[in-house]
């Protein structure tokens, strides 16, 4: 009977293993799917509007973080410097504990105050750079622009 119980749960193990190596595939496969959007398109928001995302440079930033270009980095996306630790965060709690039961707990103050840091500085960047100054500027060659442009053109 014990016997069982082992296999069992050693079989329901296997199976969970399976499925988070299932999940985890799929992270990476959606993760390189964006990482080849991105380098052939840019920001998928401002490819079809023009209009930049509450994202818009965070690569940049990440970049500049990278060569330890400080200013640059938080002028190319501020919360670069929140983000940054937030992933680090993430990757050592997931480390400790594949549920991240901690994060799972607090997922929706989590979700709020990130959301609301990136809306915020988002606004805050829309009034100050918007639309000239890169990386909130306005792409007047996006899809939609063209097309308006398009159909205007026509009648
Ligand atoms: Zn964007």
């Amino acid at each position: 009977m014990s016997q069982w119980k082992t296999e069992a749960s050693s079989c329901c193990t296997a199976a969970m293993n399976k499925a988070d190596m299932q999940k985890a595939a799929g992270a990476v496969c959606g993760a390189a799917a964006v990482a080849v959007l991105y380098a052939f398109i840019g920001c998928p928001i401002r490819f079809v509007t023009g209009l930049p995302c509450p994202g818009c440079g965070m690569t940049r930033a990440a970049l500049a973080l990278a060569r330890l270009d400080f200013a640059g980095a938080f002028f190319m996306h501020p919360l670069i410097f929140l983000t940054v630790p937030v992933l680090a965060a993430i990757i050592i709690i997931w480390l400790r504990d594949k549920k991240m039961q901690i994060i799972v707990k607090h997922k929706k103050a989590l979700s709020f105050f990130f959301c609301g840091n990136f809306l915020a500085v988002y606004a805050v960047r829309m009034v100050m750079y918007f639309p000239d100054v890169y990386p909130m500027a306005f792409d007047s060659n996006a899809l939609l622009i063209r097309l308006i442009r398009f159909f205007a053109s026509r009648m």
